[in-house]
């Protein structure tokens, strides 16, 4: 992943410093209506990240220590992360072998009966089935939160992601499609959730700063509750507002590149890329390969292939029970076997805006060759050869190559 940036982003930038009013102000609230209409979301709060959206997420459903709330292993650590973060205790379920996401199933064999809430995960940009887990949780008042961190740009059932859950938590890490550095959303169709949301993100603060400070003799606030700094600045936002306008763009982009992939690894055994499923349309913020029994080369084999021609591909997505932070904790002891198998047999593409046809012949010629068949996904590639790395980062000035993202 490259976040794709330019000068509209510089100029809106340049705009906020030269009004004088940087944190959380008009940007924010501008930025929020515009995510929460292209989401069709109801109401969006902007905070400082996804980690601490889905951490308020939780407060405002209800969750509170001595809880329950099931997650997938088979995530970002920080959706586990959420749930401590509340007093919670994360209980792991399984996901679907195909899609990496949980199910109906996953998530009924993992409730408890102190089980308050469910984190669903739009793993990777694909799509979580969420009508079949709501069908689970809904009648036992056990609330859905969609951690959408790489989801912006998705379709489910034909309307953006997140657009179908009681409360919804999105990133804007370069990391993923839209960035602002480091930034987040909270989207919810509940205003009175959406209410206490964004009070809780601003010290549980009656009035806000933006206000106070809009008048001459600024109105007495009160602290209502025991609240948190989850802010975003209006630095971060203006950058989000000219992000946003770019979305369509790198969604079109990003899914041309993947079906360009999806079409050259049909054609070698052995390996299964990912796809959309039957009920939306995945931005393919991470584009996995599953390296199967049947490839000559391991996961680790053919990432180490990849890195010798120049390629820098990324481990799959990992699984949280086996870091050490929750190894050793009691989390529910569901059998996780298909997270296991997907945490150790896949690996991630480079896949970006920008990246340019040449490159992408090379990450195949190279998977190609990985496979023992000739390589040539384009005879008149130019890059064929050993070239500029690709799926690494350009630092600026230096001329260096370095991991990024
Ligand atoms: C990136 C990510 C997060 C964390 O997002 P931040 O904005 O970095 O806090 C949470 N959940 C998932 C699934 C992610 O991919």
């Amino acid at each position: 992943m490259r976040p794709w940036l330019g000068a509209a982003e510089v100029e809106a930038l340049t705009e906020v410093i030269a009004s004088g009013w940087i944190a959380q102000g008009p940007r924010v609230a501008q930025f929020e209506e515009e995510f929460a209409e292209a989401q069709r979301a109801g109401f969006a709060v902007a905070t400082s990240s996804c980690t601490t959206a889905l951490h308020l997420a939780l407060v405002v459903a209800g969750v509170e220590p001595g809880d329950d709330v099931v997650v997938p292993s088979f995530s970002f650590v920080a959706t586990a992360n959420a749930v401590v973060h509340a007093g919670a205790r994360p209980v792991f379920a399984d996901v679907d072998p195909v899609t990496g996401n949980v199910t109906g199933a996953t998530v009924a064999a993992a409730l408890t009966p102190r089980t308050r809430a469910v984190i669903v995960v739009d793993q990777g940009g694909q799509p979580v089935d969420l009508e079949q887990v709501r069908a689970e949780c809904d009648p036992r008042g056990i609330v859905v939160v969609e951690d959408a961190a790489c989801a912006a740009g998705t379709t489910y059932l034909g309307r953006p992601a997140g657009a179908g859950a009681e409360i919804a938590a999105w990133s804007f890490h370069p990391r993923k499609l839209l960035t602002t550095g480091e930034g987040g959303m909270i989207t919810t169709p509940r205003p009175d959730w959406a209410e206490r949301a964004r009070r809780l993100r601003e010290h549980a603060m009656s009035v806000s700063a933006a206000e106070r400070h809009a008048s001459v003799l600024a109105p007495a606030e009160q602290y209502l509750e025991v609240g948190f700094n989850y802010r975003m600045t209006d630095l971060q936002a203006a950058v989000g507002i000219v992000q946003l306008g770019r979305l369509r763009d790198i969604v079109a982009r990003r899914r041309s590149l993947a079906a360009e992939y999806t079409a050259h690894i049909a054609q070698i055994p052995g390996l299964r890329a990912v796809a959309d499923p039957a009920w939306g349309a995945s931005n393919f913020q991470s584009y996995w390969v599953e390296v199967g029994a049947g490839f000559p080369l391991d996961r680790d084999g053919l990432l180490a292939h990849l890195a010798a021609a120049g390629i820098s591909a990324r481990r799959g997505i990992m699984a949280i029970h086996r870091q050490p932070a929750y190894a050793d904790g009691d989390h529910g002891g569901q059998p996780l076997p298909a997270t296991e198998h997907l945490t150790d047999t896949t690996l991630i593409l480079p896949l970006h805006h920008e990246l340019t046809g040449a490159e992408q012949a090379r990450v195949v010629n190279a998977l190609r060759s990985a496979a023992g068949l000739a390589g040539g996904s384009d005879p008149d590639d130019p890059g064929r050869g050993r070239g500029e790395p690709v799926g690494a980062g350009r630092l600026e000035g230096g001329g260096a190559y370095g991991a990024q993202h």
